[in-house]
């Protein structure tokens, strides 16, 4: 049975602030979407523990935030303007437009629609009697391909402006710095250089709410090593990566590796394989992790005509590095952090209670300070909230009865509350409860700071 639906986590989303419709009082913009208060703290959550686990405790890794705009030399390199399509079609009963692969493997699953060419895939779908799912029709266009980058130009004057793209990986400023870091940070190879940052392609079916986007973020790694050792690399990043996934509390029987099979791969590729996630419409990408060979470097290379070779002084050898690449879509993570986190419980006095089981390091707040009585105990909560925002995001509630302001932060995933009452005023002690368990405990100030920090740790 489905865990939680689409349109659940949709209104979820919507109601607490996590996302709305992008340009909604304009009647929206198609598959663009803004995030609220709520869910720009778990975004900003998510970028940093991705840095924190891949960079800040990484014996190898630096970071890296390049332009959005580069050099269309850079693009033309790196095969973006002449191969970074996708194949669309049109249905010409209805108009509507598709990509042919996903038309394919939506009939067919076991087929790998990204293995065929343009004319195979016309074929399948014509002796395979594939219909259309927006009219059911069986009348098809040919196919063309279509070129994903967004274009833009650059410069006042028309006929001087020059056209530039809105890059749709960060990836290719990582390897137009590779030099400059690997002198400037005096680093030796195996080493790795990784990005947070937007990326743009204008997809000719975006969908599944934040899943597919035409603005999204990612989250990269490039990871430079000895040409030969690159699987054992591959393996690694393979792991690392799986296991920040789990320690994020994605349980594990919602993960899958996918392999991609010789006729899958990229012609670049000597592996890939993706790690997906159990979305409520069933298993997709979440996470591309893609063994590129020296393909980058040596087309920047040939273009730029600057040596890109690394030196290894201890063996006097002169080589491209190869690069093993794990790419990861913020947007993707947050909906499957959503849409793991989202639990209904019924409570020993019968109410329903939305229990948002984030883990407590991505909880947008740490804990919620509430006054038991506001006329009381408001001045003091606020002066406590000043304090503890210094340690952590904290919000505060006085809203309507205790009760509910506890449900309104189970909902929102704060794993902490904390309480003042009139006890404090004699004894500066706390109530402190914890959202799971809906324990309370009594603690004076300094150990409720202790025991939040040591659970918000990740
Ligand atoms: P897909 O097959 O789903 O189109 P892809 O294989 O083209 O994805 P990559 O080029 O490998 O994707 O990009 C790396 C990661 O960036 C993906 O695993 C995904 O998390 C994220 N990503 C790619 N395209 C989008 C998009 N349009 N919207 C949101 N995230 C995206």
């Amino acid at each position: 049975m489905e865990k939680v639906t689409m349109d659940t986590l949709i209104n979820y989303a919507k109601r607490y602030g996590f996302v709305y419709q992008g340009s909604e009082i304009y009647g929206g913009l198609a598959n663009t979407w803004d995030y609220g208060p709520l869910g720009s703290e778990l975004k900003k959550n998510i970028k940093d523990l991705f840095w924190k686990r891949f960079v800040q405790e990484s014996p190898y890794n630096v970071g890296l935030d390049s332009s959005i705009l580069l050099n269309p030399k850079a693009w033309q390199a790196s095969g973006h303007i002449d191969s970074f399509n996708d194949p669309l079609i049109d249905c010409k009963a209805c108009n509507s437009r598709h990509r042919a692969d996903h038309l394919i493997e939506a009939h067919d699953d076991q087929v790998l629609a990204d293995a065929m060419d343009k004319a195979e895939m016309e074929t399948y779908i014509e002796q395979n009697n594939v219909k259309c799912p927006s009219c059911g029709a069986q009348k098809f266009t040919a196919i063309r391909q279509f070129n994903l980058m967004f274009k833009t130009s650059q410069g006042v004057v028309d006929d001087k402006s020059q056209d530039i793209y809105l890059r749709p990986e960060t990836a290719q400023g990582i390897f137009l710095n590779f030099k400059n870091i690997e002198r400037t940070a005096r680093l030796k190879l195996p080493f790795g250089i990784a990005q947070i940052g937007k990326s743009f392609r204008n997809e000719i079916t975006p969908g599944n709410f934040i899943f597919r986007t035409r603005e999204f973020e990612q989250m990269e790694l490039e990871f430079f090593c000895k040409p030969g050792t690159e699987m054992e690399w591959f393996d690694y990043w393979k792991k690392e990566s799986k296991q920040f996934l789990l320690d994020l509390n994605l349980a594990d029987e919602n993960l899958k590796l996918a392999d991609h099979d010789e006729s899958q791969l990229s012609h670049y590729s000597n592996a890939t394989t993706d790690i997906e996630y159990r979305y409520p419409w069933g298993f997709d990408e979440l996470w591309g992790i893609a063994s590129r060979t020296d393909y980058d470097l040596g087309r920047h290379q040939e273009v730029s005509e600057e040596s890109l070779e690394y030196h290894d002084q201890e063996t006097n050898e002169r080589y491209l590095p190869y690069v093993v690449e794990p790419s990861l879509g913020v947007e993707r993570l947050f909906l499957s952090i959503l849409h793991e986190g989202y639990t209904e419980e019924t409570l020993e006095n019968g109410e329903t209670r939305v229990n948002m089981k984030f883990h407590p390091a991505l909880a947008p707040y740490k804990v919620a300070v509430l006054p038991l009585i506001k006329k009381r105990h408001r001045e003091g909560t606020l002066e406590l909230y000043k304090r503890l925002a210094k340690h952590f995001s904290v919000v505060y509630d006085e809203a309507g009865k205790i009760g509910k302001r506890y449900r309104r932060q189970d909902a929102i995933g704060t794993p902490y509350a904390v309480t003042m009452d009139d006890q404090t005023l004699e004894d500066g002690t706390y109530t402190l409860r914890e959202k799971d368990s809906m324990e309370q405990v009594r603690l004076t100030e300094a150990e409720l700071i202790a025991t939040i920090t040591k659970n918000i740790t990740f």
